[in-house]
């Protein structure tokens, strides 16, 4: 085992976990009871072989809330938590989240709009199953309507309604950068959420008509974006006022856009 491969954080969060005392305890103790010695050397064997960290310890933080995360579903990103920030700031009541996943979007809406009524749709059974999990953990399953879609194409449009805000990270890696990607996230995590086609582009292009059919007149689109050129697609496709926003790294990220 090439135990030089993880950090001695990463060690110390898993053992952690495992024996459920903090890490300050840990470092001050030598005896950790054998079975959960064994667990440990498992869950850190896993870790040497590129699993990720998440995956093992089958839970992950997004938006200050803690999400179940397992094989069924992208683990939650740091930079998609910009997109649930501008989603809040428009205070919206009906939102439809598009390729939902572990439900990380959908359910930290659901969370901080008190009112609000939240549909999150996936095409995987498997995602859709792990969001409500999630919802049903934070006590909001009663406000989130669970379809299971490609896309937002099994969605009807209520006579005299559409959603105010549609919330979207879809796949958006191109098909022939996969195999360049880290261990963690090109052998564990599943490509379903990934792959967005030879330029990454191929969900936005399905998407953007989609939304614009679902939204209300004022209603807002917000996306995450791996390429460039999807403020461009939302213009092409109807859409008014685009507004892009970059992540802390510096990258655009968000596109945000006005029907
Ligand atoms: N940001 C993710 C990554 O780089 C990709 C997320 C996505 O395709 N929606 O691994």
């Amino acid at each position: 085992m090439d135990a030089q491969r993880i950090g001695r954080h990463e060690a110390l969060l898993l053992l952690a976990h495992i024996t459920g005392k903090n890490k300050l305890q840990l470092l001050l103790e030598e005896n950790i009871p054998e079975e959960q010695a064994r667990v440990f050397f498992n869950a850190l064997e896993r870790r040497v072989s590129g699993e990720p960290l998440q995956y093992i310890l089958g839970e992950w933080d997004f938006y200050g809330l803690t999400f179940k995360v397992d094989k069924r579903a992208l683990i939650p990103r740091p930079e998609t938590e910009l997109l649930v920030e501008e989603v809040l700031a428009l205070n919206p009541l009906r939102v439809l989240d598009i390729c939902t996943g572990s439900g990380c979007i959908a359910v930290s809406l659901a969370v901080f709009l008190k009112d609000a009524e939240i549909t999150a749709v996936d095409i995987s059974a498997d995602a859709l199953a792990l969001a409500r999990e999630n919802a049903e953990w934070h006590g909001v399953a009663h406000r989130v309507r669970f379809v299971q879609s490609d896309l937002a194409g099994g969605l009807l449009r209520e006579p005299g309604q559409g959603f105010d805000a549609i919330v979207s990270n879809p796949p958006y890696i191109p098909t022939g950068e996969l195999h360049g990607l880290q261990t963690e996230v090109r052998d564990f995590e599943p490509h379903l959420a990934l792959d967005g086609g030879v330029d990454g582009m191929d969900l936005y292009r399905k998407l953007l008509p989609q939304a614009k059919a679902l939204l209300r007149p004022g209603g807002a689109l917000f996306l995450e974006i791996g390429p460039g050129g999807v403020g461009e697609l939302a213009t092409a496709a109807g859409f008014g006022a685009v507004r892009i926003k970059k992540d802390y790294s510096g990258l655009d990220r968000v596109v945000i856009a006005f029907l």
